[in-house]
């Protein structure tokens, strides 16, 4: 690993997604396709290296959060159907039908907008339905199986001249709660999504690629893969801490370590850290890391969070600052300056998982990966050793 680089830096592991990819894959029917989510920057892991890696895979679609993620991924190359699942301001219809990029049309007056740009222009936007069966947030109403109003609306897309529809989805708000509620709801949304989509059809406005699991839906509800499954969370193999109880063999594909700056040992009485929040109830020693929330490891683990060294819990104290932190290493003698430690990952055969260290910052690893600022540096893995580095550290400023 280059020098430079050995500050706080991710280890993110391609033959883990691989590995992921194909135990998703071989777990669906064999005609479903796959639709890899890789929004916000493949949830903190690189969308390129990502999609690329997918993409020798044989993935069929990526979704992304809006449309800059995605012709960022077609300017490095990327070929796939991409599908944008969230807005995208109906002026950009150019860019859209530019770069071959789907749109999520998500209500009536989006659709108008749209078709409006798209004549004024003279595109044509490809585009899937996004069905709302109980997400409340983006989609043509079809919750409780009412969808009357629905129908009409989309009477009134399928006859917009620049609209192209490949598609209809929805989206499940608990596929990874277990209590009954929950279970009851989202097969009440599969439900009233098949309803709906059987009602467009019967209007003769085809829908070639039917979509609704996201990570949790393909693992507890499989009969609803359809077309088409959209895996988020445990390509990157995280998030199937549910309480519904299945599981998948997956890979976390992610490590983030850090390294010891200082260590010293401080008396009984000492306060460490902005606001004097830890005060030493002995004498103890104390190691100064290199990272801070700046790196995005979160406020939140202040006098809360432990990280691992040599294998041994050393547990954070004071306040986590913008790019340091102090940790409680009196109970590991050997500890000296430039030791690797693990925010999160393996350490002389002890693990902290990423699912750990969110559940003590008080969110999901979705939020917690997602955030892993930019300002740190993935180092990509493949076949166990080095294969790329995206080298962020060095970037450049030039003002024309
Ligand atoms: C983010 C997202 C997904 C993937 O979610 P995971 O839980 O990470 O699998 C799928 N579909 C939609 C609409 C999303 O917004």
């Amino acid at each position: 690993m280059v020098d430079y680089l050995k500050r706080t830096w991710a280890v993110v592991d391609l033959d883990a997604i691989e590995h992921n990819f194909q135990v998703i894959r071989d777990s669906l029917p064999e005609d479903c396709k796959m639709m890899a989510v890789v929004k916000a920057d493949a949830y903190g892991h690189g969308d390129i290296a990502v999609a690329r890696t997918c993409g020798k895979l044989g993935v069929d679609w990526f979704a992304v959060s809006n449309i800059e993620e995605a012709i960022s991924l077609r300017r490095q190359g990327i070929g796939h159907p991409i599908l944008v699942l969230g807005f995208t301001p109906p002026e950009l219809v150019c860019e859209l039908s530019h770069y071959h990029i789907t749109q999520a049309l998500i209500s009536l007056d989006y659709a108008r907008s749209l078709q409006e740009f798209a004549c004024q222009f003279a595109v044509t936007v490809d585009v899937h339905i996004k069905a709302d069966t109980g997400m409340s947030r983006l989609g043509f109403a079809a919750s409780h199986g009412e969808f009357t109003q629905a129908l009409e609306e989309l009477k009134e897309v399928a006859a917009m001249s620049q609209l192209h529809i490949g598609g209809i989805f929805t989206h499940f708000p608990c596929s990874d709660e277990g209590s009954p509620e929950s279970i009851a709801f989202v097969e009440e949304q599969i439900v009233s999504f098949r309803a709906f989509c059987a009602a467009i059809e019967k209007m003769g406005i085809p829908l070639p690629l039917k979509h609704c699991c996201n990570s949790a839906g393909i693992l507890n509800y499989r009969h609803a893969a359809m077309d088409m499954v959209r895996p988020g969370c445990i390509l990157y193999g995280f998030g199937q801490g549910d309480d519904l109880g299945n599981r998948m063999d997956l890979w976390p594909a992610m490590e983030l370590y850090t390294t010891v700056a200082m260590v010293k040992t401080v008396p009984a009485g000492t306060q460490v850290g902005y606001g004097r929040t830890f005060t030493a109830p002995k004498e103890m020693k104390i190691a100064s890391c290199t990272i801070g929330y700046a790196d995005g490891y979160s406020r939140h683990l202040s006098n809360k969070g432990y990280m691992l060294i040599h294998g041994q819990k050393a547990p954070i104290v004071g306040r986590v600052c913008m790019d340091q932190l102090m940790l409680d290493v009196t109970d590991i003698p050997q500890v000296k300056q430039g030791d690797v430690v693990t925010v999160f990952g393996p350490s002389d055969g002890a693990y902290l998982s990423a699912e750990e260290v969110s559940a003590m910052a008080g969110t999901i690893p979705n939020d917690f990966l997602s955030e892993i600022s930019k300002r740190v540096p993935r180092i990509y893995k493949k076949n166990g050793s080095e294969f790329a580095v995206n080298d962020i550290v060095r970037r450049l400023y030039e003002e024309k």
